[in-house]
């Protein structure tokens, strides 16, 4: 078995790290026993237009789920994360954008930022949207993009961002369900080079949505197709609209977004956050988990459709008067080293992505990396999925020279902000391990048979939390039902999370995958997430996806969909390697039964592989895949059934 190494934080981090280890267990217990004086006091670091007398009211019985934080305050996300710092710091860089062409980018002050929103939420009032109105961004990574998110904040209306890379249909979806008012698109999105006609995605929508309301930004300038009375150009509004917008009073527990689920494992939930525990949790993880000192320049790399861009690149930084970097492009445009070159040109103190990215970029190797200078970094994160120990450890030795914390944060759209993560300065990492829980957050494992507290230290099961958190999302958007079933009804007293864990033997927790992705074989549980570990670790291997299948003397059988490295050949010979490999790494009884080549996976549009389609196509079953609209290219789907007729 591939040897477990720990990775102590340097002496000097540790030095300068607001939260060391000592601190970690002092205030991590108090939150715990003391809930109320301990986020009453954190409570501070926002400014209320009513302060709380109230703090938490929670309450996880099933079937009465309720959910409340601050619930007697009255803020204005919008003036926490803009107007406060313009007296402080309004010179400051709040946004750096970085645009897809890399000759690009712009640098927006915290007075610049505080003008734009103002202009922005008047621009809404012009549109007629209200307190309360949903709008719906879709929308390329632009600085016009923020704009849009705070000033909805500014006035109280409420906002659904749809991925960009989604389609006409799935957009059209989550603008009925969500009954917007408004619909703020570009005319394109750059993204790799090449223009996403989103003006015209919008228009195909309208076949299932009407004729909503549409702000378009002139992005590229591209010709689209304006609707007279229906469709607004942003430019001239903006010239024409005042800088001065009073803020709404909110209340604590008024909606401040609705968020789809990636649909990795079924239809899309519209998630729903509220306004005051939300915005304390974001900033609270990001100043925390990054270790995020006054004057770092932040970058998180994901998209603003997803949870990680809402509390990452807008909320929590902005929130904290960050400096935050937005990025419009891929990866891999113009070319694989885009990533570090941005580092190194934006000087980037800390960097936050995903797994799926870092085995992209893996796959070429470390030339990319070494030609840019990425002194800068001080810590680097990553979200999404289990990374696995190979991927990890190049992270930390190609980008992080051996000596920048890795941050392994586990959190859900579901959760507002990390629920485990190690601290930077707190705890040595353990490749793979999401580690230590956040403030406020009590993990437990539950046995998934009888549903009890697992107590002993090491253990795996079901990943539960016993209480709630400020940042937990608070219903799905109209429809309560659907929330207290689907997280609080199969373990009764907890939100259930989906995700199986592990516990060692030091208290370190590490997610295993999802409660589905467990697999039996023969008795011996085992997550997918390991098998799936041992493949990557092999020289060949890019990448893997392992799911079960109905095995007559196993009970469950090992199915694993591979994909080689660059340039290497498909052959039996490798598949006989690879089933010799996996059984040294783990054990015989990990012995993977099957394995397809699989030159692209299924992956939603976020990244994320969708074991659910695999499953389905391990047991010979092509006719129902279920919800497949939020996959970033269905062709992987046919092709890898094709692969499997052929067998
Ligand atoms: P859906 O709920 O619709 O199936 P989804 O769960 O993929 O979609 P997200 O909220 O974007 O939607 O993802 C949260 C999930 O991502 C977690 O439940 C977990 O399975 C996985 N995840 C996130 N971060 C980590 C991490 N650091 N380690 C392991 N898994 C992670
Ligand atoms: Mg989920």
């Amino acid at each position: 078995m591939t040897e477990l190494k720990i990775h102590p934080p340097s002496a000097d981090f540790v030095k300068n790290a607001k939260i060391d280890a000592a601190k970690y267990e002092e205030m991590y217990a108090r939150s715990i026993s003391d809930p109320d004086g301990f986020w009453g006091e954190a409570a501070e670091r926002l400014d209320w237009i009513k302060k709380p007398s109230k703090i938490k009211n929670t309450d996880f019985s099933y079937p009465d789920v309720s959910i409340k934080w601050f619930e007697d305050g009255e803020l204005n996300v919008a003036v926490n994360c803009v107007d406060r710092h313009v007296a402080s710091r309004g010179d400051q860089v709040a946004i750096i954008w970085e645009s897809d062409d890399p000759n690009v980018a712009k640098h927006i002050t915290y007075k610049e930022l505080s003008a734009n929103v103002n202009k922005f939420a008047n621009i809404y009032k012009k549109l007629g949207v209200k307190k309360g109105d949903r709008v719906v961004l879709y929308m390329p990574m632009i600085p016009e993009a923020a704009y849009a998110m705070l000033a909805s904040a500014r006035i109280g209306a409420v906002h659904s961002i749809v991925f960009a890379g989604f389609s006409p249909e799935a957009l059209a979806s989550r603008v009925n369900d969500s009954d917007a008012a408004l619909i703020i698109t570009a005319d394109e999105a750059p993204r790799g080079g090449r223009n996403t006609p989103l003006k015209a995605n919008v228009d195909k929508a309208r076949e299932h949505t009407g004729n909503v309301p549409t702000l378009v930004v002139e992005r590229t300038g591209g010709d689209v197709h304006m609707e007279p009375g229906v469709d607004h150009g942003y430019t001239a509004l903006f010239e024409e609209a005042s800088d001065q917008c009073e803020p709404e009073a909110m209340n604590a527990e008024d909606p401040l977004f609705i968020l789809y689920t990636s649909g990795s494992t079924g239809t899309p939930k519209g998630v729903l956050h509220t306004t005051g525990g939300y915005l304390l949790y974001a900033a609270m993880t990001h100043e925390y988990t990054f270790d995020y000192h006054d004057g770092d320049i932040f970058w998180c790399t994901a998209d603003v459709g997803w949870v990680t861009g809402h509390s990452y690149i807008v909320y929590g930084p902005l929130a904290n008067g960050a400096t935050t970097l937005m990025f419009e492009g891929v990866p891999t445009y113009p070319d694989v080293g885009r990533f570090w070159q941005v580092c190194e040109k934006h000087k980037v103190n800390q960097f936050y992505t995903a797994p799926t990215a870092i085995r992209a970029l893996m796959r070429h190797g470390t030339e990319p990396v070494e030609r840019h200078d990425l002194s800068s970094l001080k810590v680097l994160g990553t979200v999404g999925e289990p990374i696995n120990p190979e991927a990890w450890e190049w992270y930390n030795e190609v980008v992080g020279k051996g000596t920048r914390p890795i941050v392994d944060t586990w959190w859900q759209t579901e959760t507002g902000g990390h629920m485990m993560t190690p601290l930077p300065g707190a705890h040595a990492t353990k490749p793979g391990a999401a580690m230590k829980p956040f403030f406020g957050v009590q993990p437990v494992v539950l046995d998934p048979q009888t549903g009890k507290e697992i107590d002993e230290t090491e253990c795996e099961g079901v990943l539960c939390i016993k209480d709630s958190w400020p940042g937990q999302m608070r219903t799905v958007f109209r429809n309560h039902d659907r929330f207290v079933k689907t997280y609080f009804a199969d373990y009764k007293g907890y939100y259930f999370s989906g995700d199986g864990c592990r516990r060692d033997a030091d208290g370190d927790y590490w997610i295993t995958g999802r409660v589905d992705d467990v697999i039996n074989v023969s008795g011996h549980r085992m997550g997918t997430a390991e098998v799936e570990s041992a493949l990557v670790a092999h020289s060949k291997v890019a990448e893997a996806a392992v799911v079960g299948f109905p095995h007559a003397l196993k009970g469950q059988g090992i199915y694993c969909y591979v994909t080689l490295m660059e340039g290497e050949p498909y052959n039996d010979e490798l598949r006989e390697e690879l089933v010799a490999w996996v059984r040294k790494e783990i054990g015989p009884i990990a012995k993977p039964d099957f394995i397809q080549w699989a030159p692209g996976l299924p992956k939603t549009r976020s990244g994320k592989i969708m074991r659910r389609i695999l499953r389905k196509i391990a047991e010979n079953d092509f006719g129902a895949l279920g919800d497949t609209s939020t996959l970033a290219d269905p062709g992987v789907v046919d092709d890898l059934i094709d692969n499997r007729m052929n067998k």
